[in-house]
């Protein structure tokens, strides 16, 4: 700065008094968001699901013209359009379609390395468990058995897979006897006869890429990972069911979607003082892994009992988390959960 020297060896400097100011880092805008929070949607589905009124609690929302880096890097080549199949259930149960997915490295959290889907051809709800070995996949069809057909009240009859020896076994073939269900075992390297199964997984693991890449969470939530992204699918359209959701095609309820958040992100939950000490912090650092199991309530992971957390250091891999469960009062689609953690914020 030049400044001219005065008559007693002094420098006149004016300087601007600096008004403070409260800075803001603007945010996403509400399309970048949503398209976070959708498990990275594309554009184009996210305008179907508001232009047709598909799900309650999603904003109208305007195309992004930014490329999405996570996108890019999760995603696949896009998908093409599955051909029409030629025949297609008209009632839930008729068919269902079920593949398994895996060896995943690294094993999750639990020593989990597989995860079986089961599809209901109708309504194309997916649902989602995971195994240790494949060898576990009629216990989780007698799971999966159990649970469907006693909320419709209706019985599985035919069941697709492909011929992998997990779900050719003598034991699984008597219990699809013994239930009367017919099976079509789809030829082995022919993937395509397997379809629905096959996309919906690799369409879930395209998801879970995404997500865990976009807030760096450990690769060993991908169960956690793998369950949001079943719980998103079947609040998104799809090729196979006109106008509504997998999740209304089968409840018949239209869903509400205004408790989605980004997976990963920042919660602040509060800690109930029965919980704490006196000067213990009143919330704790926690970060967003879906929905607990139940699907009622949502899932954290948080550092506990550090005075102050580190946010940073939680979202950095390493094996030495201890996974720890949140269940507190939250909304969803099914209704109200009330546990001993009473309020939260999330952050996105
Ligand atoms: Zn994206």
């Amino acid at each position: 700065m030049a400044t001219a020297m005065t008559f007693n060896r002094m420098f006149m400097i004016k300087a601007p008094i600096i008004v403070p100011q409260c800075m803001k880092i603007s945010g996403a805008d509400d399309s970048t968001l949503w398209h976070q929070r959708y498990g990275h949607l594309s554009f184009k589905g996210m305008n179907i699901l508001t232009q047709k009124q598909m799900v309650i609690g999603l904003p109208k929302l305007k195309e992004s013209n930014e490329k999405c880096t996570n996108c890019m890097k999760g995603k696949q080549q896009k998908q093409s359009a599955p051909k029409k199949s030629s025949w297609r259930a008209s009632t839930k149960l008729e068919l269902v379609h079920s593949d398994i997915c895996g060896p995943i490295s690294p094993e999750s959290n639990g020593k989990k390395r597989y995860f079986i889907t089961f599809t209901d051809d109708m309504s194309r709800k997916t649902w989602i468990y995971f195994m240790y070995e494949k060898s576990e996949a009629l216990t989780m069809f007698k799971k999966f058995k159990a649970l469907v057909e006693n909320e419709c009240k209706q019985a599985i009859q035919c069941f697709r897979t492909d011929m992998g020896g997990e779900y050719t076994s003598s034991a699984f073939n008597e219990f699809c006897d013994t239930h009367g269900i017919r099976r079509q075992l789809t030829a082995a390297y022919t993937p395509h006869q397997n379809g629905v199964s096959e996309r919906k997984n690799r369409t879930i693991m395209n998801m879970v890429r995404c997500m865990i890449s976009e807030k760096n969470v450990p690769k060993s939530f991908w169960p956690e990972a793998v369950n949001w992204a079943a719980h998103i699918l079947n609040r998104s359209p799809t090729f196979a069911v006109k106008d509504v959701t997998p999740e209304e095609a089968w409840s018949g309820i239209k869903p509400s979607v205004s408790h989605f958040k980004v997976f990963g992100c920042i919660a602040y939950v509060h800690v109930p003082d029965n919980l704490r000490k006196k000067l213990d912090d009143k919330s704790t650092v926690c970060i967003h892994l879906g929905l607990s199991e139940e699907s009622k309530a949502y899932k954290f992971f948080t550092e506990r009992r550090k005075k102050s957390v580190d946010v940073l250091s939680c979202m950095r891999p390493s094996n030495s988390f201890p996974l720890l469960s949140a269940t507190l009062q939250a909304s969803d689609a099914d209704g109200i959960v009330v546990s001993q953690i009473t309020s939260f914020q999330l952050a996105c």
